[in-house]
């Protein structure tokens, strides 16, 4: 027992990092196995591949719930909760995160994670079929089963306000269904009278240019030039095609992005390419005080989905980003894009169109298909609602906020793969993004006062400096409200958004 208790907590700690080391090394290993399965493995290969996974889950549980770790882990805790420890910020970070991932791996019973993975691989085998048919019926009792144990997983990790907390903190650590029902109301509401503006201005989009037949080698030129704009490094990472889009990283000198092209559909892989992009460019600049652990990463993904949705959005889609890239894309297409001018472009890539799917949902509505889905599970796990309401209650909500009502459930409640994967508490991240996005947007407004004269001129690499600077830098050493308090010297606050996009829409529908 003395050896342990004369340990200084030096040693501790950099015992701590040498283990943390490995399990971030193991997590990395099983994203590179990800990326492969869904560019490059054939399709034989899926058995073999979910055992390897499975293999490697395996010891990263083991590693994770070790005595010896808790032990670690107990003594360091109690240093870095006395504000006079000689503790970095990092290395309180990599103390919280740590433990974090090994209170829930330690609480949740071997049987339930076990009981979680054979009924989410039978719902989504069961929700492919069922959104074929467009049969809710169908799926119904497949959701049930993977909710009730998703109930289970929230008592076993535990909460301090109501279950879905335990839920959300997965995804969003320290977020909490409170602290997000507020935020999302305000944002619901000036959102839904935005839209009637919109509706109401007469002054309709035309969006046929982006439909024309554009050749897919000039695109993925393209979408590589602009990667190269943003200040993505080729030679830190890549971009391949695949079926779903994602950025998977290996390390920041290894970051791996996805895209998809068609041909009648340029948005389709431009943007696509700077929102895996802004992914990207945060992983490649995570500091190097914290490479190689569990913070050497995106902190949450709301805040990481603040980087994508910044260059996807508030760059690719503004004004100034196309006075400077039209012609360059002109060049690539003339015949498509003669005679195009910058104002019509820009308002056919910002075309707003209430509509059924969300994955197919512009900037404005986008973040009513979020509020949806947040509002439903949220009262799932109150237990307010059932799951056999979630059609009547999607088709209504729907009706209500965005104006139109699916005429089946494929198109409506079936729509998505996540609450099949139980992925629950995870949709919420979407808008959190697009929240601290135009936050961080009215930042850099504040602090680069030059920025749209620059971004006119093709050089996007001040904002990626301040980026850099702010918030790639730290990885996971602060929670996502603490960052953005810091990168912005305020609190998440929705109204950032809601005047972003006031003042966006306003001009690009003439009000
Ligand atoms: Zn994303």
């Amino acid at each position: 027992m003395l050896a342990t208790t004369t340990r200084s907590i030096t040693d501790e700690l950099a015992e701590l990092r040498a283990a943390a080391a490995e399990l971030h090394d193991l997590g990395r290993i099983v994203e590179l196995l990800g990326w492969d399965q869904e560019t490059m493995m054939p399709a034989k290969g899926i058995g073999w591949r979910g055992q390897q996974q499975s293999t490697l889950s395996g010891i990263v549980h083991e590693r994770l719930t070790s005595p010896r770790l808790g032990e670690r882990l107990g003594s360091l805790a109690e240093a870095a909760a006395d504000e006079r420890s000689p503790l970095s910020d990092a290395d309180r970070g990599l103390i919280r995160e740590v433990k974090r991932a090994r209170d829930r791996a330690v609480k949740l019973p071997t049987r339930l994670v076990k009981e979680l993975a054979e009924a989410t691989t039978q719902a989504v085998a069961t929700w492919q079929r069922a959104r074929a048919e467009s049969s809710w019926t169908s799926f119904q009792p497949d959701l049930t089963r993977v909710i009730e144990l998703k109930r289970e997983v929230a008592e076993a990790v535990g909460y301090a306000g109501e279950p879905y907390d335990a839920l959300l903190d997965e995804y969003e650590p320290g977020a909490t269904a409170a602290g997000l029902s507020e935020m999302f109301g305000r944002l619901r509401a000036d959102t839904v009278a935005l839209l009637e503006k919109i509706r109401l201005s007469g002054r309709p989009v035309d969006r046929s240019v982006l439909e024309r037949e554009y050749p897919l080698d000039r695109q993925w030129q393209f979408g590589e030039t602009v990667l190269g704009w943003m200040g993505f490094d080729f030679e830190a990472g890549r971009q391949d095609r695949s079926a779903h889009l994602f950025c998977a990283a290996i390390g920041p000198g290894d970051v791996r992005l996805t895209t998809r092209l068609s041909e009648r559909d340029l948005g389709q892989a431009l943007f696509g390419s700077m929102h895996e992009g802004g992914h990207g460019l945060y992983e490649q600049g995570i500091g190097e005080a914290v490479q190689r652990t569990p913070i050497g990463q995106g902190i949450s993904l709301g805040v990481h989905e603040s980087q994508s949705r910044l260059w996807e959005n508030c760059v690719g889609r503004g004004r100034p980003f196309w006075q400077f890239a039209l012609p360059k894309l002109t060049e690539l297409f003339p015949r498509q894009l003669a005679g195009v001018g910058v104002a019509a472009f820009w308002r056919a890539v910002n075309r707003v169109e209430p509509s059924l799917i969300r994955v197919e949902a512009e900037e404005v509505t986008y973040n009513l298909h979020i509020l949806l889905r947040f509002e439903i599970e949220r009262r799932l796990f109150s237990r307010e609602v059932d799951v056999a309401d979630l059609p009547r209650l999607w088709n209504e909500t729907m009706a209500s906020t965005l104006g139109v009502e699916p005429p089946n459930d494929r198109e409506g409640v079936l729509q998505d793969i996540h609450w099949g994967f139980g992925l629950v508490g995870y949709f919420p991240t979407y808008t959190l993004g697009n929240l601290y996005a135009a936050q961080l947007w009215a930042a850099i407004g504040r602090e680069l006062p030059e920025r749209d004269a620059a971004i006119a001129r093709g050089e996007l690499r001040p904002i990626l400096g301040w980026l850099r600077e702010r918030i790639h830098r730290h990885g996971g050493t602060y929670l996502a409200a603490d960052l953005i308090e810091r990168a912005t010297g305020e609190p998440p606050n929705p109204r950032y958004l809601t005047e972003y996009l006031t003042a966006k829409y306003g001009q690009v529908y003439g009000f």
